[in-house]
């Protein structure tokens, strides 16, 4: 007797079902996209818990009849395949004849279908991998299809079901991948009665952008053309200094579906590079049509992925249709304004860091002297861990000194730092001058050089200084919340709606941070306080990245690291930036707290903030010895 057995159907579509439907977010891609194939122009979906209880979609398509809603629910049955050559000729979303199958498998399905031309529809039920109906009844032209109690008989699966935000935020993702690929088609989604997104079919791609994501982001877009041996890139770029933190933004969609590909990301990529800070995202909207010959959309279940025929070709359309633009287009305007908003921002920032930090008790023994914009309590006293971070103003000894606001004066000698002590003679002789802090120059407004006890130490000045506000920043909010400012006038911010519902799941870290958001319309969240040590930084840049942080969390977050991944973005923001000039206090603050602040070597993402060279490496190098 052999061991080999056919699986029963049922179990067979259940594993084909593991492939493509993934989460509540699956299910309303697959069915969508088979009212998109049915020409629908208007397309309702409904969710009630997440997707849990129910996930709705109707549509005004072109509708089943009887026999062809039975066959729809078997496995490898479609409409769109034809002959055997069609496979590489696909202009259809769907293909594969497995969706409906694999929903059917894992939920309790009903679908109810009339074509325009009939009088009556049907409705046929797939319940455990039984069928029932077809049964006649009245509904409207179009299909409507309702998936209740999803992976009710995949336990592993619907236990792996994140907070309703999350899947909901899923949700609204894949409806923006196919409601911008299909602007003249109208959406609206709903959450347990709650509208997130009502979409009016769109003259354009454009259009919708705005309706989906706002008319700011829309009004700055800049468009693209190419075309070219049977291939045209289409879309909207937005200008460098529209850059986000989150990397969801770059929207590639081939022939009217999204995909991911690393080819078209590089050429993007390579088309931004330098032009905006390597740590945030451009956002792009492209669209790419080729003949059916030159690519190959069946790579994935999900179809997220394409095979080109030549890739090389595609990389090069891409780069050049970004590259066209960005020489064509006067970015300096937009350069300088942004260089202006941010020289602004940051000034602002940091200023307010002074502002606050010299409020608090410990660094009040600075109050009353001229502040720069670091705040150096002066004598350095070690020990005295908590005394003001780097916003420091010019100790007495450095009272006379006008340098505070001009261009950094090099420092007369260099003497060493006390880094490395106790070790080595240096350090000895430092100990007798304790008030003497350490001195360095800046080189390319970016590095400082250092001598320190036993050679010398260059450092990278963002690095460091973001890693000292981190830290500073991580004590004061595990002793209380961050200080913040009550608004006089609420302000309200324009966010996805997905993005809202993680306002109540990280509540707590919001009253940490300080931030005090509500929720008040389906796009909009009101702002009625701020942490103080911000309140000169643009306040709605500073809410839409902070969503931004929040929605890409996602699932229940470990509240230490998102606390932490936040302090980290405001350290970050407020932090000199490379090619700020320093005056020689500031430098000088900066060494002097570098000392003090715990693994001040690394920055907080890890990369370090000093490099060192001893004397016995420079011997080496110099071939002294
Ligand atoms: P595929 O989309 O790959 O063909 P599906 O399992 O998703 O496979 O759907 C099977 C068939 O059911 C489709 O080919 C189509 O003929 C029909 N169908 C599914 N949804 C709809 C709809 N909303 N309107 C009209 N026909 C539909
Ligand atoms: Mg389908």
């Amino acid at each position: 007797m052999g061991v080999i057995r056919r699986l029963p159907k049922e179990l067979v579509n259940r594993i084909a079902a593991g492939e493509c439907v993934e989460r509540p977010a699956s299910v309303v891609k697959e069915l969508v996209e088979n009212s998109i194939d049915a020409a629908a122009k208007r397309i309702e979906i409904a969710i009630l818990d997440g997707g849990r209880e129910l996930i709705q979609v109707r549509d005004d398509g072109r509708g089943m009849d009887a026999d062809d809603l039975m066959l729809a629910v078997e496995p490898h049955a479609t409409s769109k395949l034809r002959g055997d050559d069609d496979l590489f000729n696909i202009c259809t979303l769907g293909f594969r004849g497995e969706a409906l199958a694999s929903v059917a498998a894992v939920s309790r399905l009903q679908i109810v279908s009339r074509p325009a031309d009939r009088e009556v529809a049907y409705a046929i039920r797939v319940d455990a991998g039984s069928l029932q109906g077809p049964t006649p009844q009245a509904a409207p032209a179009g299909t409507t299809v309702e998936v209740r109690d999803l992976f009710y008989c995949v336990p592993p699966r619907r236990k792996f079901l994140k907070t309703n935000q999350t899947e909901i935020g899923h949700v609204t993702e894949q409806l923006a991948r196919i409601a911008l690929a299909h602007p003249d088609v109208a959406f609206c989604l709903r959450h347990n009665q709650r509208v997130l997104h009502e979409l009016r079919a769109a003259a354009d791609v454009r259009q919708r952008i705005g309706d989906f994501y706002g008319p700011e982001l829309a009004d700055v877009l800049l468009p693209i053309a190419r075309e070219g041996d049977g291939v045209r890139v289409e879309g909207w770029v937005a200008p460098p200094r529209e850059s986000r933190a989150a990397a969801k933004w770059e929207y590639v969609f081939v022939n009217g579906r999204y995909v991911r590909d690393r080819f078209v990301s590089h050429a993007v990529r390579e088309a931004y590079r330098s032009l905006i800070d390597p740590s945030r995202h451009p956002v792009v909207f492209l669209y790419i049509q080729i003949e059916a010959q030159g690519v190959d959309v069946n790579v994935h279940p999900t179809k997220i992925e394409v095979r080109w025929r030549d890739s090389n070709y595609i990389h090069g359309q891409v780069l050049a249709a970004l590259r066209d633009k960005f020489l064509s287009t006067n970015l300096d305007h937009s350069l300088q304004t942004r260089h202006a908003e941010s020289d602004a921002y940051r000034a602002g920032v940091r200023q307010a860091m002074v502002d606050f930090f010299t409020r608090s008790p410990v660094a009040a023994r600075g109050a009353g002297a001229p502040q720069g914009r670091f705040v150096r309590t002066d004598p350095p006293s070690r020990g005295q861990d908590d005394a003001g971070p780097i916003a420091l103003h010019p100790g007495p000894r450095r009272a006379n000194h006008a340098d505070d606001s001009g261009p950094p004066a090099p420092a007369q000698s260099i003497e060493p730092a006390r880094d490395g002590r106790p070790a080595g003679t240096g350090g000895q002789a430092l100990a007798s001058r304790p008030a003497e802090p350490p001195q360095a120059i800046q080189i390319h407004n970016t590095y400082l050089v250092c001598a320190t006890a036993d050679g010398m130490m260059l450092i990278d000045q963002h690095a460091l200084h973001e890693r000292i506000l981190y830290e500073e920043l991580r004590q004061r909010v595990t002793r209380q919340p961050l200080e913040s400012q009550q608004l006089l006038l609420p302000e309200a911010v324009r966010v996805p709606p997905d993005q809202i519902e993680a306002l109540e799941a990280h509540a707590d870290v919001l009253r940490r941070l300080g931030v005090e958001l509500s929720a008040s319309g389906p796009q909009s969240v009101t702002l009625h306080a701020f942490p103080s040590f911000l309140e000169r930084v643009d306040r709605q840049q500073f809410v839409i990245d902070l969503l931004g942080r929040l929605g890409e969390r996602g699932a229940r977050p470990e509240t230490d690291t998102l606390l932490h991944e936040l302090l980290d973005m405001m350290a970050c923001k407020a932090a000199v930036k490379a090619g700020d000039p320093l005056t020689r206090d500031e430098i000088a603050a900066l060494l002097e707290r570098r000392e003090k602040a715990e693994r001040s070597s690394h920055c907080p993402h890890g990369r370090p903030t000093t490099l060192h060279l001893s004397l016995h490496d420079l011997e080496r190098q110099f071939r002294r010895r």
